[in-house]
């Protein structure tokens, strides 16, 4: 099976996992500041805190902004589960806002409208979570706007967009929002295992993350109430977690970003070459803004149904039987059942659920071959082509 996205690891990488296998501190060590001061360099943040996963990441990113029982957070339905469960952990109300029917990011007209009526009706976000879906990033000038107008924060949920930038700039300087958090899971465009990042250009915002992701405690001594009673000493001010990042991970973190440039590049020529060797299918392309870099993390397609004569279904399946591992990202989030519990009902973001209806992610990561690339499309025309003797 080809899947639709995989770790790059190279012998360096392995190299600095064992070397800190070798040494004093597995956790806690220097390998999570060294991490943490690379991605920030390279984003161009003031400060970022390394835990073990974007969903701790995102945890952490809302309550440091002050999200509590009564609090709404909106994000898009078209994300993974995590980037709305972060405001029910808090005891915060979710609600989503439909996509924008060419990117699939979050729909700056719909958030617009949204906003106006909740301004009536007293219900305005206290955080909205952009996420930038496939790595290429949401209108984030409208956005952070709409946030100044209407006083609410903004965590942008960039799980796919390490490496891309908005507007020249890299995603993750935090120019137009609170706090980014990044992912490093497996599939996405750089790893650590399991592992997350926020950032902020924030003071207080980084010192309330750090505080968060370790119980609670610090041994600082300006943060004490108090002196310290002895050498042995530290202080829980806060309710925190262990949301740690280890220093295993943070070496492969580290050795992994010398290549997140080399990694996005490859993702955008092999997405340039899904592009010619699409053109001839009914199939949509991903549309890219002309000022943006993508990370590339996802190519998602979406079949042109009414030339198909066949269903979703029937093309997803058809390439999974011949090997090919496709994937859909995402099922509409307010559909999953827990969320349907809450009172979610079918028919409320109409873009996202005609979305979810056609869209398929083919596979992309650096190491995918021009061989197995060439097996994806020619698959692809078949399952189009038995489906209706499309004429190619
Ligand atoms: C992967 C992902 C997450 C969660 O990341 P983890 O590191 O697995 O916790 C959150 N949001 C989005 C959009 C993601 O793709």
């Amino acid at each position: 099976m080809i899947p639709y996205g995989r770790q790059t690891i190279s012998e360096a990488d392995i190299r600095a996992v064992v070397d800190v296998l070798r040494s004093d501190f597995l956790t806690q060590g220097s390998a999570v500041p060294a991490f943490e001061s690379a991605v920030a360099n390279y984003c161009g943040a003031h400060y970022a805190c390394a835990v073990n996963s974007a969903t701790s990441a995102l945890h952490i990113a809302c309550l440091a902004l002050g999200v509590g029982k009564g609090d709404s957070v909106w994000t898009s339905p078209i994300t993974f589960v995590a980037s709305a469960n972060c405001a029910l952990y808090c005891g915060a109300d979710v609600d989503f806002v439909d996509i924008d029917p060419l990117t699939y990011n979050i729909s700056v007209e719909c958030l617009a409208a949204k906003l106006a009526q909740a301004e009536k009706t007293g219900n305005l976000p206290k955080v909205l979570i952009p996420v930038h879906l496939s790595g290429q990033s949401c209108d984030m000038g409208a956005i952070r706007r709409l946030g100044k107008q209407y006083g609410f924060n903004i965590i942008e949920d960039a799980s796919h967009a390490i490496g891309g930038q908005y507007r020249g700039q890299p995603i993750g300087n935090c120019s137009y929002s609170d706090i980014t958090v990044f992912s490093f899971h497996p599939v996405k465009i750089i790893t650590t295992g399991e592992g997350g990042m926020a950032l902020t250009n924030d003071a207080g915002l980084a010192r309330r993350m750090q505080l968060l992701r370790s119980h609670g405690i610090t041994r600082e001594i300006d943060q004490m109430t108090h002196e310290p009673d002895g050498p042995w000493y530290y202080q829980q001010i806060e309710l925190g977690f262990n949301y740690r990042m280890t220093d295993l991970q943070a070496a492969l973190g580290l050795s992994q970003m010398q290549r997140l440039d080399e990694f996005v590049a490859t993702r955008h020529s092999i997405a340039k070459r899904y592009d010619d060797l699409l053109s001839h299918l009914p199939v949509l392309i991903p549309w890219q803004y002309s000022d943006s870099y993508s990370s590339v993390h996802l190519y998602v397609i979406r079949l042109q149904l009414d030339l198909i004569g066949k269903t979703h279904r029937a093309i997803f399946e058809a390439l999974r039987v011949a090997g090919i591992g496709v994937n859909l990202h995402y099922i509409p989030v307010y559909l999953q059942p827990y969320y349907a519990n809450l009172g979610f009902n079918t028919g409320y973001c109409p873009e996202a659920e005609n979305y979810y209806t056609q869209a398929i992610s083919l596979p992309i990561f650096p190491s995918l071959t021009l061989v197995e690339q060439d097996q994806v499309v020619s698959m692809l025309s078949r399952a189009i082509s038995r489906a209706t003797a499309f004429d190619f």
